[in-house]
């Protein structure tokens, strides 16, 4: 194949604070550009419901609030990218959080000839991070989130998407491990906006506007990054 036809997968970083709207926003840009979303606290909350020896050690950390250890971490990210589904792209939706991680990333990237294509910063104050948190559900059919004031079904208690009734909250969405999520966001991730802005790679978006609106934002800068 000729060089200039070649084009490496789309790697995008949502970076953010818990309740920023990461994982509402990757799910629709999986929509919107055919990525793929990985998310590592998705990962990890099936490890630690499959009661893997990760999950197990990852559980209750993730009950305080704290970050898991860099290893777990790495070692269930590394295994979720050796599937073929990531090969066109992957839009990394709370990973990663520490500096250890950013640098393991641009080594696991590096191996599979890629690179972070752009890192995505979306920015909401605290106050609105801890309301988001505590209002936030999910349908336990197909995982679509919903939020008690600011995304509610069409009609009361029936999923959008699939029709289901059954709903979920998650155990760390209480204001008080919410508030140790938020320090350990502020002392541990947000360094890694420095780190990316430096390479020339980040954008930042507004995320206290309203679910459409940071899409809009969203979706320009993907175009932008992946034409
Ligand atoms: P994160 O993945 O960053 O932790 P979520 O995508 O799960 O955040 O969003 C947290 C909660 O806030 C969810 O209940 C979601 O429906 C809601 N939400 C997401 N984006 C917005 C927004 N722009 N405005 C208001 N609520 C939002
Ligand atoms: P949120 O976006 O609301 O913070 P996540 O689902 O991304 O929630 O993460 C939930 C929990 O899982 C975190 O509080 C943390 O304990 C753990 N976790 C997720 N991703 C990572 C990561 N990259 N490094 C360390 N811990 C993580
Ligand atoms: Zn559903």
């Amino acid at each position: 194949m000729d060089n200039a036809t070649i084009t490496r997968p789309t790697v995008l970083i949502l970076l953010g604070p818990p309740g920023a709207g990461k994982g509402t926003q990757a799910r629709m840009l999986e929509e919107d550009f055919g990525l793929v979303q990985l998310s590592t606290g998705d990962l990890l909350r099936a490890a630690v419901a499959a009661g893997t020896e990760a999950g197990q050690q990852a559980k209750a950390v993730m009950e305080a609030g704290g970050l898991v250890s860099d290893d777990i971490v790495l070692a269930i990210l590394k295994d979720r990218m050796a599937e073929p589904d990531t090969a066109r792209g992957v839009i990394l939706d709370g990973f990663p959080r520490t500096a250890g991680q950013a640098e393991a990333l641009d080594g696991l990237l590096d191996g599979a000839g890629m690179k972070v294509t752009s890192v995505i910063s979306l920015e909401v104050d605290d106050a609105a991070m801890i309301a988001r948190v505590a209002g936030r559900h999910t349908c336990a059919g197909c995982g679509e989130g919903y939020h008690d004031a600011f995304k509610l079904p069409a009609t009361a208690g029936v999923c959008d998407r699939c029709g289901g009734t059954a709903f979920k909250r998650r155990a760390d969405d209480n204001a008080e491990t919410a508030g140790a999520r938020l320090t350990a966001y502020h002392a541990q991730t947000a360094p890694l906006i420095a780190y990316y802005e430096g390479r020339g790679v980040l954008e930042r978006i507004d995320a206290m506007d309203d679910i459409a609106a940071v899409r809009d934002s969203l979706s320009r800068i993907v175009q932008t990054v992946t034409r």
